[in-house]
C-alpha cells in the first residue's frame, strides 16, 4: 500500500518505519527542514531503541523516504496519517492547530479517493473537523478515520509492531476495510483490531492515557500515607498488584507523571468534559495530586539541608529524561525539580545517558551536565536519582560514597534498598518508605 504520513515526530517516524518495514511504500513529511535533511543521512530527530537501524534498513530497501512537500507525498497515497502535534492550549484544550493545517494541506493534493487517518491524540469530534477542513479544499472522495496511537515512547517498536490493540474508528466501511488491510500483518497471530464510530475511537485514547495517569497518582498519594502512618509503599504495592483485578503496572510511586502525553490528555480531557457539563472530578484529582507530587523530592532535599537555602550545595541528579529509553523531557519532573532547587540557591550536576541535547537546548547553561554519572556526583552533597535507566539501579555504592562530600540519596524512584545503603553509611530518602 503506498501511504504518506505527516508529521516525523515520536508517532509518524515510527509508524512511517513501522508501516515501510511491512512492505508498504511510505513517504513521511515534516516541515521541519532540518529533521527532513538529517532523516535523508539517516539522522535521527529522537533517540528511540532501534529506530535508526529499522529506518536504515527500509530507506536501503527502497520503501522508505522522507520530504518536506506534501505535494510530493499525498497524489497516489491511499492513506495519509496525520501524526502532527496537539500540544496544550492555555485553558488546557488541545491545540488542533497543527491537525486542521495538515488536513487542509492533504486535502489540496488528494488525486483519488483516500483515507484521511487521524493518529494524532485528538478530542472527541475532531474527525468531524477534518472532514470538514477536507471539504473545504477538495471536491475529490476521501474518508477520515480516528486511529489512535498507543506505542509507548522508549520501547515504541516493539509496542507499534506487535500492538496490544488497533483501534479504528470510521463510518466509512471503505475507509474500515482499508484500515483492516494495513493492520492485519501486525496482529496475524492475535486479531486485536477494534472498530468503532470516530468520537468513541478518540475518547479511548483519552480514557486510557487518564486511567494510567490515575494509577500513578493514586499510588503516589498512597505513598504520602505510608510516609504519614509508618507504612511501606512497597510492600503495598506489591500486595496490590498481586491480585489480578488489579495488576502491577503503572502502581510505581515516584515524582509524578510527565512526558509529552499524560500532562496534556489529561487536562485535554478535563477541558472536553467541563464543556460537556460532565467534569470528570477523579481526574481534577488526579492532575493536582501530580502537580504536588512533581515538588515534592526537592522539598525533601530542601528539608534536609535545613528548609531555606541550597546555597552552597551541590545537589547530582541521574536521569533527566521524563523515562528511561528516551531523551524526551517534554514536561519531564526533572524540570520542577530543577527550578525548584534552582531557585533555593543550589548548583545542579546532572547526567543523562541520552538527554543532554534536550536539557541544554531547555535551560542552556542552567545546570552543569557531566558525561558520565558518577562524574556528575563527585563532590556533590547529595544525589537524586530521577530516571531508573538500567545503569543507575546497581551503582557501585562503595564508589559513590568516596566521591560524594555528604553521603545522601534521595531515590525519587524507590529504586534502592534502604537497609543495604544506610548499612554501608547513607543516609536515604525515598518515596511513600520509612
Ligand atoms: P512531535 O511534536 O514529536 O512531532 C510532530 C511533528 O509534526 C513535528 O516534527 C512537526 O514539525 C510536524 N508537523 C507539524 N505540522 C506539520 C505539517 N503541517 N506538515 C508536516 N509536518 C508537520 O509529536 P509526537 O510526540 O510524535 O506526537 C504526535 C501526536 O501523537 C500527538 O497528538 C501526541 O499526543 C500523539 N501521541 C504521542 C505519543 C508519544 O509517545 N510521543 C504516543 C501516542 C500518541
Amino acid at each position: 500500500m503506498r501511504i504518506a504520513v505527516i508529521g516525523t515526530g515520536y508517532v509518524g517516524l515510527v509508524a512511517g518505519a513501522g508501516f515501510s518495514d511491512f512492505g508498504n511504500d511510505v513517504i513521511c513529511v515534516d516541515l521541519d527542514e532540518a529533521r527532513v535533511a538529517g532523516l535523508k543521512r539517516g539522522v535521527m530527530p529522537i533517540y528511540e531503541p532501534g529506530l535508526e537501524g529499522l529506518v536504515k534498513r527500509n530507506v536501503e530497501e527502497g520503501r522508505l523516504s522522507f520530504s518536506t512537500k506534501i505535494a510530493e507525498a499525498v497524489p497516489g497515497a491511499q492513506v495519509v496519517i496525520l501524526a502532527v502535534g496537539t500540544p496544550s492550549a492555555h485553558d488546557g484544550s488541545a491545540d488542533l492547530s497543527q491537525v486542521i493545517a495538515a488536513a487542509e494541506a492533504v486535502g489540496r493534493h488528494i488525486t483519488d479517493y483516500t483515507v484521511v487517518v487521524t493518529k494524532s491524540t485528538v478530542p472527541v469530534g475532531t474527525a468531524a473537523k477534518v472532514s470538514a477542513a477536507l471539504a473545504g479544499v477538495t471536491k475529490l472522495p476521501y474518508a477520515v478515520a480516528s486511529n489512535p496511537e498507543f506505542l509507548k515512547e522508549g520501547d515504541a517498536l516493539n509496542d507499534f509492531m506487535k500492538p496490544d490493540r488497533i483501534i479504528i474508528g470510521t463510518d466509512n466501511d471503505r475507509a474500515r476495510d482499508v484500515l483492516r488491510n494495513l493492520y492485519a500483518p501486525f496482529v496475524r497471530t492475535n486479531d486485536r483490531i477494534v472498530c468503532m464510530d470516530p468520537k468513541s475511537a478518540e475518547l479511548t485514547k483519552y480514557a486510557s492515557n487518564a486511567y494510567l495517569a490515575t494509577r500513578i497518582s493514586f499510588i503516589n498519594d498512597v505513598a504520602n500515607l505510608c510516609e504519614r502512618v509508618g507504612a511501606d509503599v512497597e510492600m503495598v504495592r506489591r500486595g496490590m498488584g498481586m491480585d489480578s483485578r488489579i495488576g502491577p503496572k503503572f502502581l510505581f510511586p515516584g515524582i509524578g507523571y510527565g512526558g509529552s502525553c499524560f500532562p496534556k490528555d489529561v487536562k485535554a480531557v478535563m477541558v472536553t468534559a467541563r464543556d460537556a457539563g460532565h467534569p470528570l472530578e477523579i481526574l481534577e484529582s488526579v492532575h493536582r495530586v501530580n502537580e504536588r507530587q512533581k515538588r515534592l523530592l526537592a522539598e525533601k532535599i530542601i528539608k534536609h539541608f535545613g528548609g531555606g537555602s541550597l546555597a552552597g550545595k551541590t545537589i547530582a541528579l541521574w536521569g533527566l529524561a521524563f523515562k528511561p529509553g528516551t531523551d524526551d523531557i517534554r514536561e519531564a519532573p526533572s524540570l520542577s525539580i530543577i527550578e525548584r532547587l534552582l531557585e533555593a540557591g543550589a548548583v545542579i550536576h546532572g547526567h543523562d545517558p541520552v538527554a543532554h541535547e534536550a536539557i541544554t537546548r531547555q535551560l542552556g547553561g542552567r545546570i552543569k551536565l557531566f558525561e558520565h554519572n558518577y562524574e556528575a556526583a563527585t563532590g556533590a552533597d547529595g544525589l537524586a536519582l530521577l530516571t531508573e535507566w538500567h545503569q543507575f539501579r546497581r551503582p557501585n555504592f562503595a564508589r559513590l560514597k568516596e566521591l560524594m562530600k555528604e553521603p545522601v540519596l534521595f531515590d525519587g524512584r524507590n529504586t534502592w534498598e534502604p537497609t543495604e545503603v544506610r548499612e554501608l553509611g547513607f543516609k536515604y530518602y525515598g518515596i511513600g518508605r520509612g
